[in-house]
């Protein structure tokens, strides 16, 4: 249920949209430049530690003010969306919620402040969809972990300056994974290529390297060989939150669109008038608002500490991300030929709706996850 926190919150990211990213959300886009004063501006807010206990100097405002934040935010400029996801879920959240009290004492202040950015690293060129086929190795050597391998396509990778990596302690598929907090200075790290994408320009995506990677043990999150469990917690939590950004994408797509059908007029009416036109304004919205409400409740169940979240975490963002993109097609088809040009945003939409279907788990791998919730409770 939405409180009257919640609309409150709402409200105070849609000003922060509307004023700080509204005048530069397509130039992000145009020159794939991350805003990072603006980003930091996030901090007094309060939003940079949105889901962390108030303890650890976050809001504690949980995962469904995390999904509004994100809605808002990615209604104007999903690729800083995005961004703000990799740093405020995957990492931030990532630490309060499985680092110790010392870990958290020392990186959570300067991340929620946003002094430091975050972000997280699971994949590698030969480990995506299938995550736990990871290969890069952390070695214990005295008082550190030594780590070497390889992970690509990390969002915040060439600005963040501490990473939460999952990394292999053994050879045991499931048991063999353990999660670190790596600084940006450490000796053996390194930022690989910056990916120059279709979409989401403007959020940085890098590889990053690890040759003779030093970590000190106390870096390690949880018991050696408990990443796995960590890594599959906070995904759940990033498959709820990032569908907020699907949501805003879809969102933009039909104000947009119900303000240009009104204003543009063929054979002498506005193009509203055409029952067409309606048909494809009313099925916008109302996938959007089933989209909302699927990923609203998804939220609810992760504030309300259900221990299962597989189904509806994938359910929600397979769903609303089929959503965002179809509803961003629909918006370009509205405008016409306007639509195709970089005049408008709606082709900035499809372009970043299009990553909402793989980002954080494919629409197949959401499939397969929904499936074998399904066999196991039937
Ligand atoms: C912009 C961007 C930002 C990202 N940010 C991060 C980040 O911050 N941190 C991070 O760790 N990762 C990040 N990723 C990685 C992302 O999670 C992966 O790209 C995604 O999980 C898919 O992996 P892959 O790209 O290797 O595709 P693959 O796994 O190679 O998949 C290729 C195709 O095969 C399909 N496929 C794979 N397995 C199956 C199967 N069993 N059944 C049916 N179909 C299957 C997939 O659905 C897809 O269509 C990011 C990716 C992008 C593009």
């Amino acid at each position: 249920m939405e409180t009257s926190e919640h609309k409150l919150l709402r409200e105070s990211v849609r000003e922060f949209s509307n004023s700080e990213l509204e005048p530069i959300a397509a130039n992000i886009d145009q020159t794939d430049q991350f805003p990072q004063n603006v980003f930091q501006k996030l901090g007094p807010l309060g939003l940079l530690g949105i889901t962390a206990a108030e303890k650890d100097g976050g809001a504690g405002a949980g995962v469904l003010s995390a999904t509004i934040a994100m809605e808002e935010l990615g209604r104007v400029s999903a690729s800083f969306a995005l961004s703000y996801l990799a740093h405020t879920i995957l990492c931030v959240n990532g630490i309060a919620t499985h680092g110790s009290s010392e870990q958290k004492k020392k990186y959570l202040p300067d991340l929620i402040s946003g002094k430091k950015i975050g972000g997280m690293a699971m994949t590698e060129p030969g480990a995506g969809s299938d995550a736990v086929g990871m290969k890069t190795k952390a070695v214990k050597s005295g008082n550190h972990y030594i780590l070497n391998g390889e992970k690509c396509f990390i969002t915040n990778g060439s600005v963040a300056d501490i990473f939460v990596v999952y990394a292999r302690t053994s050879e045991d598929r499931k048991k063999g994974i353990s999660a670190f907090i790596v600084e940006k200075d450490f000796s053996g790290f390194s930022v690989g290529k910056k990916l120059d994408k279709m979409g989401m320009r403007g959020s940085p995506t890098s590889e990053l390297i690890f040759e003779n990677c030093h970590v000190p043990i106390e870096n390690r999150m949880k018991e050696e060989g408990q990443g796995l469990c960590a890594m599959m917690q906070t995904l759940d939590i990033e498959r709820i939150t990032i569908s907020g950004i699907s949501l805003g994408l879809a969102q933009a797509s039909l104000e947009k669109s119900l303000a240009y059908s009104q204003e543009r007029t063929q054979f002498e009416k506005p193009i509203f008038s055409f029952q067409m036109i309606q048909k494809m304004l009313a099925d916008m919205a109302t996938e959007l608002e089933a989209a909302r409400r699927l990923s609203y409740y998804a939220a609810e169940c992760a504030d309300q500490g259900q221990k299962n979240l597989g189904f509806v975490a994938s359910a929600c963002k397979v769903f609303a991300a089929e959503m965002a993109t179809k509803n961003a097609l629909k918006a370009v088809q509205i405008f016409g030929g306007y639509g195709y040009t970089k005049e408008y945003p709606l082709e900035r939409y499809v372009r970043d709706a299009k990553l909402m279907e793989i980002g954080a788990g494919t629409s197949e791998v959401m499939r397969i996850k929904i499936a074998k919730e399904l066999k196991e409770k039937y």
